[in-house]
């Protein structure tokens, strides 16, 4: 529904290359941190507990210059160690996605995009 009316909306041609998903993206981070946790669970399915990710399929949407920019609510389908099933609450698309540790001894993430060369679904640099 939301997604419908921000593609018609005025500002979404300020910013055709993706930048809907840039905006959805942002405006459920805020939604989730005002919301409790059962509302989160409820209208959004998200999982306040869980760690957010950058969706694959929200990337390809966007112009690559975007990308630092895309903060996304992906999720991983469940709490196993080996899932790789990413589940993205702003464009409703499941990614397959390759869990191995991130090159960057920075980074705690351990979700890769095995098609875009590993690019790191954290902190999102390729490696
Ligand atoms: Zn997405
Ligand atoms: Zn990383």
């Amino acid at each position: 529904m939301r997604r419908a009316g921000l593609k018609s909306a005025p500002n979404s041609t300020l910013w055709p290359e993706g930048g809907t998903y840039v905006w959805l993206g942002e405006e459920l981070r805020i939604v989730t941190e005002w919301l409790g946790k059962a509302d989160v669970r409820r209208y959004l399915a998200i999982d306040k507990g869980r760690r957010f990710y950058s969706c694959p399929h929200c990337l390809d949407e966007c112009d690559k210059n975007n990308w630092e920019y895309v903060r996304g609510v992906a999720q991983l389908a469940s709490k196993d160690r080996t899932e790789t099933t990413l589940r993205c609450v702003a464009c409703g698309f499941d990614s397959t996605v390759k869990r191995e540790k991130c090159r960057d001894p920075e980074c705690k993430g351990n979700v890769l995009w095995p098609e875009n060369d590993n690019y790191c679904l954290t902190c999102r640099n390729w490696y």
